[in-house]
């Protein structure tokens, strides 16, 4: 198995190193102040939870015998079939907009449903 580094090419499977799920989201604030029991439920889930998913699966792998960069590669948990692979930082950045995006759609809507017409 090899990855496609961005900055490095096509380097073998050794040379990195695998960092967990790269599909959790870390909650809105860890201000103790703020803190209720839904948030702290949240931070457990973030912490300690993690699936074990069969099939397509986002990934964090660090080139630790390379350029050190941090990857999100998109990979198939069964055939290890890699879809994708993408600088961490910018995944992370589409990431935090989309997920802005869906409170923001969550906040200003009335129901799950959406706004009423
Ligand atoms: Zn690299």
């Amino acid at each position: 198995m090899s990855i496609h580094c961005p900055y490095c090419g096509v380097r073998p499977i050794e040379e990195f190193s695998m960092r967990g799920d790269a599909t959790t989201m870390r909650p809105g604030t860890s201000d103790p102040a703020n803190m209720d029991m839904k948030l702290e439920a949240e931070w457990h889930d973030y912490v300690y939870l993690r699936d074990n998913p069969k099939g397509k699966f986002e990934e964090y792998w660090h080139h630790v015998g390379g350029c050190r960069v941090w990857l999100v590669v998109t990979r198939n948990t069964i055939t290890h079939e890699i879809y994708s692979v993408v600088i961490a930082s910018e995944h992370s950045i589409s990431k935090q907009l989309s997920h802005a995006v869906d409170l923001k759609m969550t906040k200003d809507a009335p129901t799950k449903e959406g706004p009423s017409s």
